[in-house]
């Protein structure tokens, strides 16, 4: 037998052995679907059956795309470099880029992502006079990007009322907008290359001939457009791998559909539905945490794990005072395991929001700990980075409106919105790019703007001319066009550097007082531009520019070192580690407010909370506080359901229960409360004075207004009482501080 065969077991060998055919495996957390398809792509082509060249595999992260190569890499002597190995929206984009006459797009097309989509979209709303409250600009967003999950254009959207009429207006407006920029938002890479394939009978056929595997990986939460990419791309040749995990659908929010499961098995006449049930990756405790906890779930497709492995360590669980003590608890624990000989890339924190992450970043900071955040204020998503990234983009194409609205009063050089509105206002008259509006205008005044290039933009700003956004206006155009020219011949990583010098954002951020920071990010900029000429086959800088936009988050700073690894347990989908600490496990924040009382929100949540739980090799710790400032208020909240539904007996309290931590929110007052919990009093309750505040009773608060009084914790100088108020919704509300009038 093959030596990349030796480790399977028999359930893992028939996966990876299969004649061509479809086929579909369905497996817990764990159980090698993630390894059974890279070890399937590794067979196929060392067993002749086809070459590099005929394989593409779809991964859920970039993260993931990369270690299959390397793994693949490691277990053949082969290049990898024909295989389309890729997340959705890379292989879509690798494809757009091939074709990119066929798809009506520039070369150098542009990628928006959430945050430039968002701002075109406020553009247009405010160029067509929209009443922002009646249409925000999110729910604009929103509906543009269901309508092309959908498969919609906006000639195709059905309006039955005024309100959807008015958005298909928008969205009309929108795609107009991106067409003569020529950028593609996330939904429009997939939208796109679908109708590409589609429509263009020679590009489908070409790629149904050449790809005779299609592997795909994490496949419960692809979409219904993905899903039917797929089905488009695979010819009668073609054999579809699928793996997945229906307990681990985690996308439902984002339009992920379970029901391509079944839809698949029909499709492709899939004979049998391969299980793998043996979890190589935890210990028993932890492995029976997860198979419990998501017995709680209905409609599962059903499914156990078990382990050959012991019990292992218990589940550590740890209840904190405040957020700060949950972090400084961690950072104590992350020490010893450090100190144990545990490598700090071996230790996740993972959390349910981004948000979170701010007071954990903060107490290893203090610690000096090396970490790493991946998603969330992501490397690439930075402010210094995104005006970098805005000056290379008006390199790479000065008709990028997005990108020249970001910069052109950036460092200041005293061009003013009303300069700007009338440009704006122009161009929506006349057609065309801000960037030829502009050049009209400097030409019109001056014979030609060549005789600019070596003024530089700063100085400029501090003119006292009466024409002084003229001025700024050539001095800008000015200074894109000399970077545009002197960067014609420079490799990337020079060009990176001669925009950092020449416009003018290192002068910025050496002037301010927290740039220090924002220095270092625009200087790791450099590194990553060198970082990908190292590694990309095609290094130029529109090339540069997607993977700027597509890895965001990928690529931070302090590349090689040793660091703990953060990030929200989304994207800790299909990744594992030594050690998890799952921190902020308290109702609200995990499962998360928004989807508590949604139908089918809660079960999504729980089985995030399975993902989470799943990440785990050798040792977990599950840990929450009893109040945590967010968003700028300090919520006092109680331990999630999700501990509960974990059997007792895996779980290793950290610390006695001191204060009252109540499982569920009682409609009851602080002193029936102690009365009736008399196993939390024995453990160290101060003794209950009488409260003046009960449940129902009407209250006035300074700045929250009139409200009533839904529920009571805690006593003393811990007493806390959550109010409803009219507007600003539920609160709660220290009393010591609050200052609440009974009514
Ligand atoms: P997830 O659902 O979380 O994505 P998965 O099913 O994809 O999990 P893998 O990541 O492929 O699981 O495998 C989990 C771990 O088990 C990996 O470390 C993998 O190398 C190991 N593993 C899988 N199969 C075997 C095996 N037969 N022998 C030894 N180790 C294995
Ligand atoms: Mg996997």
């Amino acid at each position: 037998m093959s030596s990349l065969l030796t480790a399977l077991n028999p359930e893992q060998l028939e996966a990876v052995t299969l004649p061509h055919q479809s086929a579909l495996v369905l497996a817990g957390a764990g159980s090698g679907k993630t390894k059974v398809l890279t070890t399937r792509i590794a067979y196929l082509i060392q067993s002749g059956e086809v070459s590099p060249h005929g394989i593409l595999a779809v991964t859920f992260t970039n993260k993931a795309a990369k270690e299959m190569l390397t793994r693949i890499a490691a277990m053949l002597p082969i290049n990898t470099r024909g295989m389309w190995i890729g997340t959705f929206h890379g292989l879509c984009n690798r494809l757009l880029r091939a074709h990119h006459q066929d798809a009506g797009l520039p070369q150098t097309f542009q990628i928006l992502d959430s945050a430039d989509q968002l701002a075109v979209i406020k553009r247009i709303l405010k160029n067509l006079g929209a009443d922002d409250e009646k249409f925000p600009p999110r729910q604009v967003q929103w509906f543009i990007n269901n309508a092309k999950e959908e498969g919609l254009r906006a000639s195709q959207v059905e309006a039955y009322d005024d309100y959807t009429r008015k958005m298909v207006e928008f969205y009309a407006s929108y795609e107009h907008q991106c067409n003569k920029e020529g950028v593609v938002d996330f939904a429009e890479l997939l939208l796109r290359s679908y109708e590409l394939l589609m429509r263009n009978e020679i590009v489908r056929e070409h790629y149904r001939s050449r790809f005779l595997h299609i592997l795909v990986d994490e496949f419960q939460d692809t979409s219904r457009l993905q899903y039917k990419w797929l089905r488009l791309l695979a010819g009668p040749k073609t054999a579809v791998f699928a793996v997945g995990d229906d307990d681990q659908s985690i996308y439902a929010f984002r339009g992920a559909n379970t029901g391509n499961m079944r839809e698949f098995e029909q499709d492709f006449r899939i004979p049998r539905i391969i299980k793998l049930e043996q979890n190589y990756r935890s210990h028993g405790n932890i492995l029976d945490a997860a198979n419990t906890l998501i017995r709680n779930n209905n409609g599962r497709l059903g499914k156990n794990l078990w382990t050959s492995e012991g019990r292992g360590e218990p589940i550590r669980v740890y209840n904190a005072p405040t957020d700060f003590d949950e972090a400084a608890f961690i950072v104590d624990e992350v020490k010893s395991l450090r100190a144990e000989g545990v490598q700090l890339s071996q230790i996740a924190l993972l959390y349910r929001s981004n948000a979170q992450s701010r007071v954990l970043e903060h107490a290893l900071f203090n610690a000096s700990l090396p970490y790493r955040v991946y998603g969330g204020m992501r490397f690439f998503e930075r402010q210094e980075i995104k005006h970098a990234l805005a000056y290379l983009r008006m390199i790479a194409n000065p008709e990028d409106d997005n990108a020249l609205l970001r910069i052109v009063n950036f460092p200041a050089r005293g061009i003013g919105l009303r300069s700007l509105e009338q440009l704006q206002d122009e161009v929506r008259q006349q057609g065309g790019s801000l960037w030829e509006a502009m050049l009209k205008k400097c030409r019109g005044r001056e014979p030609a703007t060549s005789g600019l290039l070596n003024k530089s933009s700063a100085g400029v700003g501090e003119n006292k001319e009466p024409d002084r956004p003229r001025r700024g206006i050539e001095g800008f155009v000015a200074l894109i066009e000399s970077m545009r020219q002197v960067c014609e011949t420079l490799p990337l990583p020079e060009i990176v550097e001669h925009m950092l010098e020449h416009s003018g954002l290192i002068r910025h951020y050496q002037a301010e007082r927290e740039g220090a920071d924002r220095l270092e990010n625009l200087n790791e900029l450099v590194t990553a531009a060198t970082a990908f000429v190292h590694e990309a086959e095609d290094d130029g800088l529109a090339v540069f520019l997607n993977h700027a936009s597509l890895e965001a988050g990928e690529h931070q700073a302090g590349g090689g070192e040793d660091a703990l690894q953060l990030m929200t347990v989304h994207s800790a989908k299909g990744l594992e580690f030594h050690s998890v600490f799952l921190s902020g496990l308290e109702e609200g924040l995990f499962p998360h407010d928004n989807s508590r009382n949604e139908a089918g929100g809660l079960e999504e949540e729980r089985r995030l909370m399975y993902v989470a739980v799943t990440r785990a090799k050798r040792r977990l710790y599950l840990s929450f506080a009893q109040s945590r400032m967010l968003h700028g208020q300090t919520r006092y909240n109680i331990p999630t359901r999700f501990i509960e539904e974990i059997p007792q007996g895996v779980l290793k309290w950290l610390q006695p229960v001191q204060k009252t931590a109540p499982w569920r929110p009682a409609p009851l007052s602080p002193t029936q409360e102690v009365a009736q919990r008399p196993q939390i009093r024995e453990m160290g309750v101060r003794e209950a004075t009488a409260s003046p505040w009960r449940v129902g009773q009407n209250v006035v608060h300074a700045k929250f207004g009139a409200g009533v009084i839904v529920n009571c914790e805690g006593r003393g100088a811990d007493a806390r009482v959550e109010v409803k108020f009219g507007r600003n919704g539920s609160k709660w509300l220290l009393l010591e501080y609050a200052k609440l009038t009974a009514l």
